[in-house]
């Protein structure tokens, strides 16, 4: 009876979530607004979202859904499910699926990563299916506000009621759940101002949300705490926290590996003093993009969302 509840809660409440989506149409983008869900990376994401849901096992009773906004990293227990982020309300169906497959306890936690849409526009229905929302405090505060972001050309309302989340961690918090310690970690501002690491301590995996993107140009979310400078710190943290046999998830890209954070880690310390370098010389944006700072970098990392020039820009805007 309650799952069937859950069920039809789920189901009305997809396609009402999902509109948003039905008024994107980046294939098109003649006269289409330069926005976040138009041209930007939410249209992209929502286009991700029309294909199947890809569940890739882990470790030790630890999966990742990927295809809806950001992965989505879950550990499956008698007591329920614990979950890294809620993914995107487009998928809700797709979501509840997937993780019926994996097991049949409910979702009983969800940590948001941080703030931003493809991360959080899942809470409302993983709250439905009996999720308690764990988010750090600016996550909070950016989630129950209005917030525009210049760089999106989008304002994000307030999230409703059911959506917020109603546990909120400062510098760290740790679990006890399907048989192993959880830790859920803040460092200060990283790719945003309110970032969480969520470490599964037995299985060693590392969920870091979107301070590591795997293979691509990560966004650094300048106008709400996030910096260069607090990418790198981040990636230091976690490049400490992991050794060789740790699995790694991004916020976007595959599953990854210690090799591939150092990877990123360096790249980001390269690029910031590619880019610091030029800075003092007196160079404006334009003289610096145009002195190609990424260009050792493009062709690995630059295939995703973001090009070297636009990857210089966010560098740049936050020195
Ligand atoms: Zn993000």
């Amino acid at each position: 009876m309650l799952k069937r509840l859950l069920l039809s809660t789920l189901i009305v409440a997809g396609p009402l979530l999902a509109c948003a989506a039905t008024t994107a149409n980046p294939a098109s983008p003649e006269g289409a607004p330069d926005d976040y869900f138009h041209t930007g990376a939410g249209a992209r994401y929502l286009r991700r979202a029309d294909a199947d849901l890809v569940v890739q096992p882990l470790r030790d009773n630890i999966s990742v859904l990927m295809g809806s906004g950001g992965n989505i990293t879950v550990l499956s227990g008698r007591e329920g499910k614990f979950l890294v982020d809620a993914g995107i309300s487009k998928s809700q169906e797709k979501l509840r699926i997937a993780l019926e497959k994996i097991g049949p306890a409910p979702p009983k936690f969800v940590v948001n990563t941080h703030w931003h849409w493809d991360h959080t526009d899942g809470n409302a229905g993983m709250h439905a299916a009996g999720a308690t929302i764990v988010a750090q405090e600016n996550t909070f505060r950016h989630l129950t506000k209005t917030s525009h972001v210049n760089a999106w050309n989008w304002t994000f309302d307030p999230v409703p009621e059911a959506a917020r989340p109603t546990l909120l961690v400062k510098e760290r918090k740790t679990f006890d759940f399907a048989g192993t310690l959880v830790e859920v970690e803040n460092f200060g501002r990283g790719h945003t101002d309110g970032d969480l690491w969520v470490y599964f301590r037995k299985a060693d995996v590392l969920a870091l949300g979107d301070t590591f993107w795997n293979g691509f140009y990560p966004y650094i979310d300048n106008e709400d705490g996030g910096s260069i400078d607090g990418a790198i710190k981040w990636a230091n943290k976690a490049v400490a926290r992991t050794t060789a046999h740790t699995i790694v998830v991004p916020g976007h890209g595959a599953v990854g590996t210690r090799t591939q954070l150092i990877e990123f880690r360096d790249m980001l310390v390269t690029v910031r003093n590619n880019v610091a370098a030029l800075k003092e010389q007196g160079k404006s944006l334009d003289e610096i993009i145009a002195a190609r700072p990424t260009a050792a970098f493009d062709a690995k990392w630059g295939n995703f969302v973001f090009n070297g020039d636009q990857f210089t820009k966010m560098v740049f805007a936050g020195l």
